[in-house]
């Protein structure tokens, strides 16, 4: 039903919805995307139903007109219903999630064509350094000028140069390429009883159908949830698969090529904006058949979606951490719920939140109980640091530097395990004592040796590794404390001289293309111990892996935080997942100082059973998620006093509400981050308390300068 006027939802946050005038001959109905004037400007939005969207009316004859209607589908009602339960849960301005919906200005109205640039190969007579830095990052690329200036950390003007002279050279991209289609039966698996037994299980589901796939590490997961990806093809709808990290998008869409003859379409922040139109519009017009990509993928316009899964379902990298705070595996569920359509969340380790669900009944669970083609489980054994310590300045014990020696000599691969980039954590001076800390933020410097550099990991601050202590100028007193990934990298050289070696962190795995050559440098047999951070914990499947080493299992225990030991449990379970994969049997050793921990106990026996039902009886002994609810309010402001002050004057209108307590104000732990200091207050509420009602209430009645931030972050996951 077109509307004689619209209430639209811009994608300006500080702007509530406005009212406007259709033009005569425009088509506007609820989910329109408009241009909308609004002074001398032009915003876009989202043409809503107004009676979901109450607002002061105003009169026929201070409406102004609609600029114009994208020539683009009307985001459905599912979606604008997801988006108003994700403002909502969430407290964030709807149109702050609008942006996610419509994140690309060139995909609604780019144009068709676009030029971007390649090198030739030519060099240029004239070079400068900056040619010289600019080519050498472009090789291989190819993007508009603006992209590859990015890229190449170099200015337009120097590109433009190197176009002039010919070592670039211009391309015409069409914005809307067809996709290739992928096919159901290309290449369908041999699945064995239990398989087959899981996938049809999946498939039966009509309508909303929340299941968690739980099944251990190499059990198949990915290829029987491909089956139910196979039944959505057939019914012609589309299918979403959500991972966790872009790093493991290329191995993906491998994978899946090989079983549809064709890679997905992929959606993620590294895309090109060709990338990224070509994409939008696939999705929007429903010729995007699958999708692969991270979290923001969910909030795409998709057509006609039938099916969503989340793969590691587990992984807190799908909680976003700043702008709207979702949880994307949390919002998965919503949109399906909105869709009425399964949803699958794939995990070999469960986050307690959804095993919970399943034992509430709410959730399906359908179980790969064994390893495929008879892989064996690894065997897992712990190395009691107290009792075989490794020597003075190293961190590797003796038993796991024979067994190393022992998998090097049979040609086999080997994987060390430490969640810490870079060389060494703490840089001290031997003299006088002072660490080096950022200037930013409440957080050492961190050692980068292959850098060069010492480096903050909250707010990217570098600074060069000075030669002499700035407090008290003593000349080479400065330590290294700890060990990082590099730190062992140089201690694994030291031991096994000719072994080749590989790191991989977020610093050397930093887009899918790096992923690719580290995924067939494993599987071309040209690395023989991968030294890495929870990067290497997900999803790779490398047969002729059989040693995992965990350099340091206390490390993720310590910090107290509520999920500390589940994650703990989740990481190292998983790492140890990547051991055996293939007819060689695996073993991971774990070191750490106390081999009665509960969860390191809990590891070696295998009691995965026990250890969830004794962190689950904590937990609902505490009243927390999820049996409890959880927020936290921060308050920040490059002035110190001015966020502790709004931040009690917060605490102070606290509401008493039953079932609910406020704790704080305090320092957050990261009581300075990127300039801003930060002060913190948490709120602990029973289950059945609708809690962001309670802290719309009490925040909508104060009021506090522009120059604070004060951001609610719903079931938080960091509590730094
Ligand atoms: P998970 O996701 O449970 O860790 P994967 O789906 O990655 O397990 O499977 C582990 C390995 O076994 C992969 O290389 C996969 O291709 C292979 N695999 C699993 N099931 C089959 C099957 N039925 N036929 C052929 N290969 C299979
Ligand atoms: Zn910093």
């Amino acid at each position: 039903m077109p509307l004689p006027r619209s209430r639209v939802v811009t994608l300006n946050a500080a702007l509530g919805p406005l009212d406007y005038r259709v033009p005569d001959g425009m088509e506007v109905v609820a989910g329109s995307v408009v241009v909308a004037p609004l002074g001398p400007r032009q915003l876009l939005g989202v043409a809503w139903e107004p009676e979901r969207l109450p607002t002061e009316e105003i009169g026929d004859n201070r409406l102004r007109p609609l600029a114009s209607l994208l020539d683009v589908p009307p985001i459905a009602a599912p979606l604008r219903r997801l988006a108003e339960w994700v403002a909502d849960y969430y407290l964030s301005p709807l149109a702050a999630v609008l942006r996610m919906i419509l994140p690309s200005s060139s995909a609604l109205e780019g144009a068709r064509q676009l030029t971007e640039y390649r090198p030739t190969g030519h060099v240029p007579e004239r070079m400068t350094p900056q040619r010289l830095k600019g080519l050498a990052a472009l090789e291989g690329r190819q993007g508009t000028i603006r992209e590859l200036a990015a890229i190449a950390e170099v200015s337009d003007a120097v590109l433009r140069g190197l176009v002039n002279s010919g070592a670039l050279e211009a391309v015409v991209v069409e914005g809307d390429r067809p996709l290739d289609c992928p096919d159901p039966d290309f290449a369908p698996p041999d699945l064995n009883a239990e398989q087959r037994a899981a996938a049809a299980s999946l498939s039966t589901g009509n309508g909303f159908d929340p299941i968690l796939l739980d099944g251990v590490t190499g059990s198949g997961k990915t290829e029987v949830y491909f089956e139910a990806v196979a039944a959505c093809l057939r019914s012609g709808k589309q299918a979403l698969v959500l991972l966790p990290e872009i790093a493991l998008t290329e191995p993906f869409l491998k994978r899946f090529e090989a079983r549809f003859g064709c890679p997905p379409a992929a959606w993620h922040s590294g895309l090109r904006s060709s990338q990224r139109r070509r994409t939008w519009r696939a999705i929007a017009s429903g010729e995007a058949a699958v999708t692969v990509g991270a979290r923001s993928a969910l909030f795409l316009p998709y057509a006609k979606l039938g099916l969503i899964v989340v793969d590691e379902a587990h992984e807190p990298t799908f909680k976003q951490e700043d702008g709207v705070q979702y949880h994307a595996r949390d919002v998965a569920v919503m949109r399906a719920k909105f869709e009425d359509i399964p949803v699958i969340l794939s995990s070999a380790t469960p986050a307690i939140e959804t095993r919970h669900m399943v034992e509430l009944g709410r959730y399906r669970e359908v179980a790969l109980s064994h390893r495929f083609a008879g892989a064996t489980m690894p065997t897992l054994a712990a190395i009691d640091l107290t009792q075989d310590p490794p020597p003075r300045g190293r961190w590797l014990a003796p038993a796991l530097v024979t067994e190393l020696e022992a998998n090097l000599a049979a040609g086999e691969q080997s994987l060390l395990f430490l969640n810490r980039r870079g060389f060494a954590p703490l840089t001290l001076c031997r003299t006088c004592g002072p660490r080096f800390v950022c200037p930013n933020c409440t957080a050492w410097m961190v050692e980068h040796r292959l850098m060069h550099r010492l480096a903050c990991h909250h707010c990217g601050h570098v600074m060069p590794p000075p030669k002499a202590c700035p407090e008290c100028g003593e000349e080479d007193s400065l330590v290294a404390c700890g060990p990082g990934v590099e730190r062992i990298a140089d201690e694994v050289a030291a031991l096994f001289p000719d072994a080749r070696t590989a790191i991989v962190t977020s610093d050397t795995i930093w887009s899918p293309a790096r992923a690719a050559e580290f995924v067939a440098a494993m599987e071309g047999q040209e690395i023989d111990i991968v030294i890495g951070t929870q990067l290497v914990t997900k999803g790779y499947h490398f047969p002729n892996l059989t040693l995992v080493g965990v350099v340091d299992a206390d490390l993720g225990l310590s910090g107290g935080d509520l999920r500390a030991a589940e994650r703990s449990f989740q990481q190292i379970q998983q790492v140890a997942g990547r051991a055996g994969r293939g007819d060689k049997p695996g073993r991971v050793l774990i070191q750490t100082h106390d081999p009665s921990a509960p969860v390191i106990a809990a590891l070696i026996s295998g009691d995965v059973a026990g250890f969830y039902a004794a962190e689950t009886a904590a937990r609902r002994e505490a009243a927390m998620p999820p049996f409890g609810r959880l927020a936290a309010i921060v308050v920040s402001a490059e002035d110190a006093s001015e966020a502790e002050a709004v931040a009690r004057r917060i605490g102070r209108a606290a509401p008493e509400v039953e079932g609910m307590a406020v704790f704080g104000p305090a320092p957050a732990p990261l009581a300075m981050l990127r300039g801003r200091h930060r002060q913190r207050l948490l709120v602990h509420a029973a289950r059945v308390l609708d809690v962001q009602d309670v802290i719309r209430d009490w925040l909508g009645g104060l009021e506090w300068s522009a120059k604070v931030r004060v951001a609610v972050d719903v079931d938080p996951y960091s509590f730094l």
